[in-house]
């Protein structure tokens, strides 16, 4: 038998979980079956209880099968699983054991990750991560790939880094969003702006020791520095880059809806829905569950002032990045396996997409400003697909987001995002203590 890696579970004020359960998983995420849960399942004598498969294959693999609503065929009234009721936990496929968490090894240790689409992570209701410590080791001995030691991912594409240069990038990144003396939208713009930096940087003469120093004054004087940057507004254009970043990261179709559509319609209408996110005019297309809204609402609306309710939203937002950082969510195995200035780079255009979106499902529920719940909602549809959707790991991702980082985009549109506008704003935004 292999000697497991050791895991790492990460350490960030407020992130918690207990499963509640919601249900909000099984009626979310589509299931791949292992053979291992595949031949359990058949064990436990599902066929002949439902009268028929609980699997379906769908373009070469086997996938547990939905209803015609979506939602997982053994997700009951009472929104538990019905192999976890009948037979236990560990009864239940390894996806559906393992989820909000998810592993990611490196050549020493795999580092756990955790995902905010669960609605306790959200809310940080339940026991802290390092209670589920025997759980974690348990369902890693069931996945090979969590077991073996993983590469140490590149800097830069073909840039190959090293685990002190890479320890020294997410002290400094971490620094920088966990520092409470900060304005949380001062910080969040700050960490756009040393992300797109860092992404267009030319390493060749700036390694071990001086890049730990480089990246460490960029984080240092960012809350300084962003502020005094010009103030111009993003442009049409990148707005539009933007409304269609969202647009990858919202749109997963489903099994059952794809079956029902077929290959073509399926993609005519993602063709149909591209274009309206583009254009940024009339009625924004839905986003699964959401109320309707029209662009121009969307853009009405601003972040929460200072206060309470502000300091909430800012809360969770630092806390899903700082998960995304400490989880190895942010760059690597955990992030389509994307090299670490590109993957922070990513998690920055996944901030801004969240931000963009949490406007859209105030809009919808009638608000003026952003609330708690809105950025619950928005953090919650990003992460469900940023680490899982392969489109988000494609060129066309990569294309985008140099563009972005290029232009000094990431960090004009953040301002906008999180300020309302001009730079200046910063100064009066509250503190978190
Ligand atoms: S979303 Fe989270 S809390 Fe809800 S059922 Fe799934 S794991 Fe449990």
């Amino acid at each position: 038998m292999s000697v497991p890696l050791p895991l790492l579970t990460p350490s960030v004020p407020g992130l918690r979980y207990s499963c509640h359960g919601c249900g909000a998983c099984c009626r979310d995420f589509t299931i791949e079956l292992r053979e291992t849960d595949f031949d359990a399942l058949r064990r436990q004598g599902w066929e002949a209880e439902l009268g028929g498969p609980f699997w379906t294959d769908f373009r070469g693999r086997r996938w547990l099968r939905q209803r015609e609503d979506g939602a997982c065929i053994f997700l009951q009234q009472d929104g538990r699983c019905r192999v976890h009721a009948r037979h236990g936990l560990e009864a239940k496929p390894l996806a559906c054991q393992l989820f909000p968490f998810s592993f990611s090894p490196g050549p020493e240790r795999a580092r756990v990750g955790v995902s905010f689409a669960c609605s306790s992570v959200q809310r940080g209701m339940g026991a802290e991560l390092s209670t589920h410590a025997a759980d974690l080791r348990r369902m890693q001995a069931g996945i090979p790939e969590a077991m073996a030691p993983g590469e140490m991912p590149d800097l830069l594409r073909n840039v190959p880094g090293t685990a002190a240069e890479i320890e020294a990038v997410r002290a400094a990144i971490d620094g920088l969003l966990g520092n409470g003396d900060i304005a949380w939208s001062l910080r969040l713009a700050g960490f756009a702006w040393v992300a797109q930096s860092l992404r267009i940087a030319n390493l060749d003469q700036v390694r071990g020791e001086r890049l730990a120093e480089l990246v460490t004054t960029l984080a240092t004087a960012a809350p300084a520095e962003v502020p005094l940057l010009d103030a111009v507004e993003p442009s049409e254009r990148s707005w539009r880059l933007l409304r269609q970043a969202v647009f990858a990261r919202v749109e997963d179709p489903k099994l059952h809806e794809l079956r029902r559509h077929g290959r073509l319609r399926t993609v005519l209408g993602q063709w149909r829905r591209s274009r309206a996110w583009a254009r940024g005019h009339g009625l924004m297309p839905t986003v699964p569950g959401w109320p309707a809204v029209a662009f121009d609402r969307q853009r009405a609306v601003v972040m929460p002032g200072p206060g309470p309710e502000g300091d909430a939203v800012g809360e969770i937002l630092v806390r899903w990045l700082r998960a995304a950082l400490h989880g190895d969510r942010a760059w690597g195995a955990g992030l389509h396996g994307w090299p670490v200035f590109e993957g922070l780079g990513m998690t920055a255009l996944n901030m801004l997409c969240a931000a963009w979106l949490m406007r859209a499902h105030a809009a919808g529920s009638g608000r003026d400003h952003v609330t708690l719940e809105d950025a619950q909602q928005a953090i919650g549809r990003i992460d469900r697909t940023a680490s899982r959707a392969v489109w988000l790991g494609s060129t066309g991702e990569f294309l985008r987001l140099a563009w972005f980082c290029r232009g000094d985009h990431l960090r004009r549109i953040a301002t906008t995002l999180f300020t309302g506008g001009s730079a200046g704003v910063f100064a009066g935004v509250s503190r978190e203590g």
